[in-house]
């Protein structure tokens, strides 16, 4: 029987089911074509306790050994991060001797995060599941544990953190509880742990249903995020709204009954409490709003090509493999994916096998780019604004709303 993954209740409903897909991290080497295995991407919904979710886990040493995101990549990114480590030293430790502050971050990539916190003159340590970018993140100088993070892992660790964060992957883990008790049992007394999520409320808002993929297990609310931190003794004291990854909540949590919830924390449950978004029959309407945009786009693409146009997917993001394989779109309507990420080079996409192309190597342009990485937008209508002059159409099938 199906249990919830943060509240442990039976009482969940299929809400979205978006079919048979590959693991959209899984960029393919030429002789690997075809052989990708395929699982369920089904968003299932707890009644007990509001938190939507995937049924179906792919092994987490199968999707996380080694991945090639970096998060250095991009400039909306890395000063994103930037901005973190500025508001939580100026809102939280402003008086403190920086040199006493320990960060630590779960997840920390290449270690962009810590870098802006290094900077300020804290003390800094990264957990990063990947080989690849704890590599980089190490030749960098910034002390990293090539290790997956959890309870055990974090009683081995010396010490307490004043600030412990955690971006994008508080809804990939698989040993969720084992997570939270780590940053509990990390956490300084006064600490602050940073939780930065993909907001649901944002994904419905936006119908940006391609964040929905194997590496997400889990898809927050502030409602469903404080019920599963509150089971391990942390609260969430303040949040804010931010436009990264086309929406993404940044919250800080402390230990329980240690701070007040702020004016802007309480304005927010209190949006979310008006729009029904914890409710069931939210997920089961967002559910016909995504079939309704697949209907869109596929008429929008068909004319395109019965014209004579020639389409590229412009960027290659993992999120955009979900997009794919759902509205099936191979390379007889996207000839190749154009990406910045050299790591992805010669590689193609899983499911529908479209061979991506690197920005700089691009010999032609085409008629449309048919934008995957539309949670840049803004970024790359400036960066791009000359080829769109010249009349080449930037289409974006999701139109994130917090830009508008
Ligand atoms: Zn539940």
């Amino acid at each position: 029987m199906l249990s919830c993954r943060v509240c442990g209740g039976n009482d969940l409903d299929l809400c979205i089911d978006l079919g048979l897909q590959p693991w959209c991290n899984n960029f393919l080497k030429r002789e690997e074509i075809g052989s990708e295995p395929k699982y369920p991407l089904r968003v299932f919904y707890c009644n007990k306790c509001s938190t939507t979710q995937l049924d179906y886990t792919v092994k987490k040493e199968i999707m996380f050994g080694d991945h090639t995101y970096l998060s250095g990549i991009t400039k909306s990114l890395s000063s994103h991060f930037k901005n973190i480590a500025n508001i939580t030293i100026n809102n939280y430790f402003d008086s403190a001797n920086k040199s006493a502050i320990n960060v630590l971050d779960i997840g920390s990539n290449d270690g962009t995060q810590l870098k802006h916190f290094m900077d300020i003159g804290c003390n800094v340590l990264g957990v990063e599941s990947s080989k690849t970018t704890s590599e980089i993140a190490k030749s960098n100088g910034i002390p990293t544990i090539n290790k997956f993070f959890n309870k055990e892992l974090a009683e081995s660790i010396d010490g307490k953190f004043e600030i412990i964060n955690a971006a994008g992957v508080f809804f990939h883990l698989e040993e969720l509880h084992s997570v939270t008790e780590g940053i509990k049992h990390l956490l300084s007394e006064e600490g602050i742990f940073i939780v930065q999520f993909l907001y649901m409320k944002s994904i419905v808002d936006n119908i940006a249903f391609d964040q929905i993929y194997h590496e997400h297990l889990l898809y927050y609310n502030l409602k469903s995020i404080s019920y599963l931190l509150e089971l391990h003794g942390l609260e969430i004291f303040d949040a804010f709204l931010s436009p990264i990854h086309g929406g993404s909540m940044i919250a800080f949590v402390t230990h329980k009954n240690t701070k007040e919830k702020t004016y802007r924390l309480m304005k927010l449950i209190k949006q979310e409490e008006e729009s029904n978004i914890n409710k069931k029959s939210t997920y089961l309407d967002f559910s016909r709003k995504i079939s309704d945009l697949r209907v869109r786009d596929l008429e929008y693409l068909g004319k395109a090509i019965e014209q004579g146009k020639k389409i590229y997917g412009f960027g290659a993001p993992v999120k955009g493999n979900t997009l794919l394989n759902y509205f099936n779109l191979g390379t007889e309507t996207l000839q190749c994916l154009v990406e910045k990420n050299k790591l992805r080079k010669g590689l193609y996409s899983p499911g529908m096998h479209i061979p991506i192309v690197i920005e700089d190597e691009l010999e032609d342009l085409p008629d449309i780019y048919y934008v995957l990485a539309w949670n840049f937008k803004k970024e790359i209508l400036e960066r791009n604004s000359s080829l769109i002059d010249s009349g080449i159409e930037f289409y974006f099938p999701i139109n994130p709303s917090i830009f508008k």
